[in-house]
Formats: C-alpha cells, structure tokens, sequence
C-alpha cells in the first residue's frame, strides 16, 4: 500500500503537469466530498402546474425562488414542502398566472426570491465546502493557465477602486463611448459645475446577462479612480419588510461618504418593477425598497459625484418612477457583439494565455454567433482547461473547437442562444428583404443599420431613421412603411423553402397601421367617419357600425396589406441580386452601416 502510495507521488513528480494533476485530483476527491455530503434523497420536482392549481386551492403558504437555478421551493399551509423547476427565461409569477391563477390571487402570494445557496436550506458545511472547492478551483485556474485570468486579476471588496480600464472592456465601443463623458465628470466635477452642465445621477445599462455591463461599470470607476459600490436588485427583494430599504439606505450612506464613487446596482428589475396597486408581503417590501431608491436618488445633489449605474435586461418592466428625469435617465444599449466585436473579446481574454501559431482568433469569433462576452471568456478558460488536461504547452485549435463546442451544447439557456446556420440565413434574408423593400419605395425612411445579431425577442432587425423629426405622417409615409414591414416576409417566401414566424411583430405592426388609416385617419374609400371607441379592431363589433360597415372597413384594411405586399413582392423579386449581396454581406458581418448597405445597392 504504501508503496503505491509512493508510486503514484512519483508518478506526479515526474509529469510536466504533475503537481497540477495533483491539485486536480484534489479537488476532485473534494468534489466528491461535497456530493457525498449532499447527497440526502433527492425530492422529484412536480409539475408548475401542479403548483398553480395548489395556488389557486390556496392551500400554499409561501413560494421561495431561486431565479438563477430556477428552482423553486413550494411550503404548503399543512406544513409540507416540494419543489418544482421553473422555465428560466420567465418569471414565476407570470408563469403561475399563464398556468390559470388568477390576477387577484397572486398579490396574495407570499413569493420571495432567494439566493440559490440558501434556497437548499443547508448546513455551513455545505457552504465552507462550496467556499473550499471554489477556491481550489480558482488556484488550480490560476495555475493552469499560466497567468491571472482577465476579469479576477485583485481580490476586490466593496469600495475599492477596481483594477479594470476600458482596454479590458472589448466589442462594445459604442456603448462605451456612450460612458466616456461620465468618467470625465468623475474626474473633475467642477468641469461641470463651471460650464452648468448637469451630469445624470443614474445610468442604466442595458442588456442580455454577460454582455459586459459590470465589467462597463467596473471599468468606469477604473478608469476615473473612484471607488467602486456594488449590489443586487435581488438581495432587496427580503422576506422581511424594510430590509431591502434599510440595506438601500446604509449602502448610498457608505457611498456617500466616498464620493465621487460610482453605485452600480446589478439586476435593479428585480428592485424596481412596476408597482402594483394594493398587494401586500414581497409587494409591499418591494415598494419600499423602491422607495429609498427614489429618496437616495433624489437626495444628493448632482455635483455630489455620486453616479448609479443600474444593470438590466428588461426597461419595458422598470417602474416608470425610476426612469423620470433626474433617476435613470440615461439609457445605454450594451448589445450582443458582431463578429468584429467578439474577436476584440476574444483578444482580450487570451492576453496572458499562450496560443499555438494556428490559432485563428478570427475563425473562433465566427463560429459563435450570438454569444456574448461572458460565453467567450468561458471558451477560453475552458480551453486552457483543455491544453492542460492533454498536457500541451500552448492552447491549440483542437482545444479551441472542442470548448467552443462545449460552450454551445451546454446549458439549455444557450443553446437556444446560438443560431443554427439555416436560421441565420433565414433571418438574413429577412432582414435583408426589409432593407431592400425600405430602400427602393419613395417616401419610405432610410434604412440606418441592419443587423443579425439576436436581441430580446427579434432574430434581428433593420433600423430606419427619419431624416428629420416629423409631426405628421402622410398617407404614402404609411403605406411605404407597411410595405417595408412586408419584406421580411416576402424575403423569407422567395429565398427560404419555407416562411418562419419571424414576421409576426411585422405583420402586427403592419396591421395596426393598416387599420389606423382605415378607421382613424380617413385615409382609405371608406370616407372621413372614425371608429375609434374602443380603438382597433374591437370597433368591429361595437353596435355603432352596421355590417355593411363593418365589411367595408374589413376589406379597405385588407386591400391595404395586400397591395403593400404585393409592392414589396415586385421589389424584392426584381432586386434578387442585391438582396443576394446583402444577404451574403450580413452573414459575414452581421451588422451592416447605412454606408456599407448603400455600396451594395
Ligand atoms: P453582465 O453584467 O452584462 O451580465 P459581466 O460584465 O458580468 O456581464 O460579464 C461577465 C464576464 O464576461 C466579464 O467579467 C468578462 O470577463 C467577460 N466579458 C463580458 N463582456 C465583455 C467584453 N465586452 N469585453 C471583455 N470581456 C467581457
Ligand atoms: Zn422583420
């Protein structure tokens, strides 16, 4: 035994990578310590539905979600427990509600959001286990990769100034640009206060999670050499009432005290929804929270040099208290990089790593399309992983594909992400038809910038700018902007094998507008009479229209649809070649300039 025991020593003293193997078996015996230590029966999560129709009997007490393991813990009035997983990319309350519980029920709700390390309930030892392993894991990294990874070069604590410029902030220039001004005025707030300008008190990042928007803010307070705040939204959000404020308060009382520093408040949706009216237990703490939002904001003077910079996915669910004038009244889109922009990342992140002489960077920003800064830094890490674990001393191609490909396959959260090629050319020729479709009608606005790169809901989009701002439209700026919204889909009809429901939101808007005209704009044969009350298509039905009516108006809307698709449908068909050369330049670029849009018309 003890021989063997020797053996193995020596086995690691004489490999290259030996004491890092070492270290990784540590951690691994580690690993397995942990699972062991965890491993009481696992409870089968049930079925949402399960917990809605438990919801609506009103048979539970409280709902404790974890919203990013999408776990969630039900505690039912008779003093049982179970759990269930809920769709990540919604919440749970709306997903309770799509599952049949009413609207009056759900402020009845006790619903409160956890941090997933105490959702399971477990004991210290778990934790110090978690702590342990990490920690192996970030030296063994450290080790392994040769040098600091981007990002965790300094233990940072709250306060500090973080050791980040923007050279380590890549493919986002414009939103960084957006930024500079506000490191400026840290800087030097009598700048401003001598020319009168004021500077906003709140900033408000916006963007897909790991797009880069802490390390933006990070990089701010790096930049100006102030300090640096930081929080969650969802550590507000606490069972009980006046915790979330009173944290607000104490946190901007620090920050204060350090001015000019930078507060950044990660996830602030989860903080600041809208306001419900009435609604009690987590509604209530979270207006309270809310509140002392709002009294810290409007509290410190602008020249203070205390600037918020808020953190979010979603604007359309912020409370509208917190986007006035004065708050967070500066948006600034962090989107998904093009492939430029993820090279720029990419290089950024392989700084210290040494890479095999066939590496091509560019050829790994390629294959990740709709990734995002956090995705890249992963592949690389984990591709370092790789070498290491084969034990060459660069980082090659093969590791690079293969992490790549991981990367891809890996959570279900992104790879639903990543396009697939054939829906990539389908939204290229999508996008395509619109901005072709857009330059060709008179009357239509110029098309800015067209993009494949996913955001939100869109698989892309095509952005179209009045050359002046305008206060009325005519009746031929409505029709050419319905026709523009008909070249996604005819695109998709001429070049695809088959139509997609990417048009959908076209086909709304393009109906909404179509309807306008005809019901309240005395824009079509059915005469100057407006049908307006209730607005839409509602109007249909309300007695004050007789069926003669009714039909006509019906088919003025129609006719407007189909002769505004039957326009894009010729231009389209007769500009097959640009559509081509546009299509094809967007599937290598992705994003594509007024200017360079316009070369290849
Ligand atoms: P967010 O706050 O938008 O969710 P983070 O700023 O936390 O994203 O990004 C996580 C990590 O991903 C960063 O620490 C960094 O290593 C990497 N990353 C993300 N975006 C970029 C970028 N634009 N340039 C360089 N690294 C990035
Ligand atoms: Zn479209």
């Amino acid at each position: 035994m003890k021989q063997s025991v020797t053996q193995i020593l020596d086995f690691f003293k004489k490999h290259k990578y030996g004491r890092m193997s070492l270290v990784l078996l540590l951690i691994g015996l580690v690993a397995f310590g942990a699972v062991l230590s965890r491993a009481k029966p696992p409870e089968k999560p049930i079925p949402l539905s399960q917990v809605a129709s438990a919801i609506t009997a009103g048979k539970v007490a409280k709902v404790e979600d974890s919203q990013d393991s999408g776990i969630t813990t039900i505690y039912y009035k008779d003093g049982k427990q179970s759990r269930t997983r809920r769709d990540q990319t919604a919440p749970f309350l709306e997903q309770m509600q799509l599952l049949g519980v009413s609207n009056s029920q759900l402020p009845k709700l006790h619903y409160e959001i956890v941090e997933t390390s105490t959702l399971t309930g477990e004991k210290t030892m778990n934790v110090f286990v978690s702590v342990a392993m990490l920690g192996l894991l970030g030296f063994a990294m450290f080790r392994l990769t040769g040098g600091p990874m981007a990002g965790i070069r300094k233990k940072y604590t709250e306060g500090d100034v973080p050791n980040l410029t923007f050279h380590d902030v890549a493919g986002i220039d414009e939103s960084r640009e957006e930024l500079v001004d506000i490191v400026t005025f840290l800087k030097d707030n009598s700048l401003y206060e001598r020319m009168g300008a004021r500077m906003p008190r709140g900033v408000l990042l916006v963007g897909d999670p790991g797009t880069g928007k802490t390390l933006l803010a990070k990089a701010i307070a790096g930049e100006a050499g102030v300090p640096f705040f930081t929080t969650s939204g969802s550590e507000f959000v606490e069972v009980f009432v006046g915790v979330g404020a009173s944290r607000v308060r104490s946190l901007f009382k620090k920050a204060r005290a350090k001015a000019p520093c930078i507060i950044f408040i990660d996830e602030i949706d989860a903080a600041g929804r809208k306001r419900n009216a009435g609604g009690g237990g987590s509604e209530m703490e979270q207006d309270q929270t809310l509140n002392q939002l709002l009294v810290e904001m409007d509290g410190f003077a602008a020249t203070d040099g205390v600037v918020v910079i808020g953190a979010t996915n979603r604007v359309d669910v912020l409370d509208p208290a917190l986007t006035r004038p004065g708050r967070f009244d500066r948006h600034v889109n962090v989107p998904r990089p093009d492939v430029k922009g993820r090279l720029e990342i990419l290089k950024v992140h392989v700084k210290d790593r040494r890479l095999a002489p066939d590496v091509n960077l560019m050829d790994v920003a390629k294959s990740t399309p709709g990734l995002v800064g956090a995705d890249l830094a992963s592949i690389i890490n984990e591709a370092a992983i790789l070498a290491v674990r084969r034990e060459h001393d660069v980082i090659t191609v093969q590791d690079f594909q293969e992490a790549v490909e991981k990367n891809l396959t890996g959570s279900v959260q992104q790879k639903s992400r990543v396009m697939k090629e054939d829906e990539r050319r389908t939204i290229a020729y999508h996008e395509a038809g619109h901005a072709v479709v857009m330059h060709v009608t008179p009357h239509s606005d110029p098309v800015y910038k067209i993009t494949i790169i996913p955001r939100g809901q869109m698989g892309g989009f095509t952005m179209s700018l009045p050359e002046q701002d305008r206060l009325l439209m005519s009746k031929n700026q409505i029709l050419a902007r319905i026709t523009g919204l008909m070249g996604g889909r005819v695109a998709e009809e001429l070049f695809c094998d088959d139509i997609t429901s990417g048009a959908s939101s076209d086909l709304k808007v393009a109906t909404q507008l179509a309807e306008e005209m005809v019901m309240r704009l005395g824009m079509s044969v059915t005469g100057l009479r407006v049908f307006n009350q209730p607005e839409g298509f509602e109007a249909l039905s309300s007695p004050r229209a007789g069926q003669k009516t009714f039909e006509a108006l019906d088919e003025a809307i129609n006719h407007i649809l189909d002769e505004c698709y039957n326009e894009a449908k010729r231009i389209v068909t007769e500009k097959r070649e640009a559509m081509e050369r546009v299509t094809q330049s967007l599937l290598l670029q992705e994003t594509l300039t007024r200017e360079e849009f316009v070369a290849l018309m």
